[in-house]
């Protein structure tokens, strides 16, 4: 149903879920003791609205003039302004208390003794290091090999997907449970190889990030925008949906188990790398959405890696960038001195 109104004065003790108000003029208004959950206000002038009492969980204003408004008494505008000039800002400056996170991943590569021979070169070369996380997610059929090859080592193991339920009919699939039990640590999640190739959706990839938590697992969660969605200018868009689907239903304190990996397709595999800057930018906007959705602690705890391309040459000046805590890297984690020094640049990132 569409209403026009105007010059609202008082809306008092109504169910406003899911409601959705645009482009609308509401000055002045009062809301008292409402149930205002998932409610969507864009481009709406709010000034001197006063919102009291009244539950706000999901709300989402955007785009709209909020000046005098106050909730329970607190000027909006003031605590905006506040959040920029300090909160934001303070958002990209803990880049040293997250932990950087290396991991390959190796896609369908490599046999057994290929794996053990690639792991027993790499162990070498990165036993000194240790303010990177090392992980190197494997095809199933090497996950054995790879635990025993890396046991005592500063390489983590990780899959390369799970399917979302424990057990059952679903040939074909290993779940997170099997993982676990082996010993595995990490799993990626959510790759766009799985989502273009294999059908996965975000409500698959949520499924799966939650079996995965279940069970213990670190997932690597991968999200990106698609070559055309960048150039229709929505790749924020695409980005902030996929957080909030994959995501969905799932704690903070779960959230803080989990990597995030930006990997736009454009850039995985091709040879194109996005620009240190392009990269920044969408790292810095997970971090801010997440800080929307789950608060500043959480944002800033997570650890976002880029993934496209990555490769010795450019490594450096892809982890120097405040929000970009590390990398997933395909093709150059399957030679060992390449995939070192991506590991000895985040090092110094
Ligand atoms: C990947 O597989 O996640 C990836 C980033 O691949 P590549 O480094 O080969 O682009």
């Amino acid at each position: 149903m569409n209403i026009k109104c105007e010059n609202i004065t008082l809306i008092s003790e109504c169910s406003s879920n899911d409601l959705h108000i645009e482009r609308s003029g509401l000055q002045n208004a009062a809301f008292s003791e409402n149930d205002m959950r998932g409610i969507v206000i864009e481009q709406c002038n709010l000034s001197n609205n006063c919102v009291r009492h009244s539950d706000l969980t999901g709300a989402c204003i955007e785009s709209c003039k909020l000046d005098g408004m106050t909730i329970d008494g607190i000027n909006v505008q003031q605590m905006m302004d506040f959040y920029k000039n300090n909160f934001k800002e303070n958002l990209t400056m803990n880049k040293a208390t997250r932990k950087a996170i290396i991991a390959g991943n190796w896609k369908m590569n490599k046999t057994r003794p290929e794996a053990k021979a690639l792991l027993d070169e790499l162990k070498g070369m990165v036993a000194d290091i240790k303010t990177v996380e090392i992980v190197a997610c494997v095809p199933f059929t090497n996950l054995e090999t790879a635990l025993a090859a890396t046991e005592g080592t500063n390489i983590k193991i990780g899959a390369e997907n799970c399917h979302f339920e424990k057990s059952g009919a679903f040939t074909g699939e290993i779940s997170a449970d099997m993982l676990a039990e082996m010993g595995v640590e990490y799993v990626v999640l959510g790759h766009s190889e799985r989502r273009q190739y294999f059908a996965e959706t975000d409500e698959t990839v949520n499924k799966r990030t939650k079996a995965a938590l279940a069970a213990g697992l670190k997932p690597i969660v991968c999200v990106g925008e698609l070559l055309w969605e960048r150039e229709c200018n929505i790749t924020e868009e695409v980005i902030a949906r996929q957080i909030k689907l994959d995501f969905f239903g799932i704690k903070a304190a779960d959230l803080k188990k989990c990597v995030i990996a930006y990997e736009p397709v454009w850039a995985i595999g091709t040879g194109k790398t996005a620009t240190a800057d392009q990269a920044e930018e969408v790292c810095a906007f997970i971090r801010a959405t997440l800080a929307k959705l789950y608060g500043a602690d959480v944002a800033e705890a997570i650890t976002i890696q880029y993934g496209g391309s990555m490769n010795a040459a450019n490594a450096a000046e892809l982890v120097s960038k405040k929000n970009v805590d590390g990398g997933l890297i395909g093709g150059a984690s399957l030679k060992a001195a390449d995939f070192t020094t991506i590991i000895k640049a985040a090092e110094n990132g």
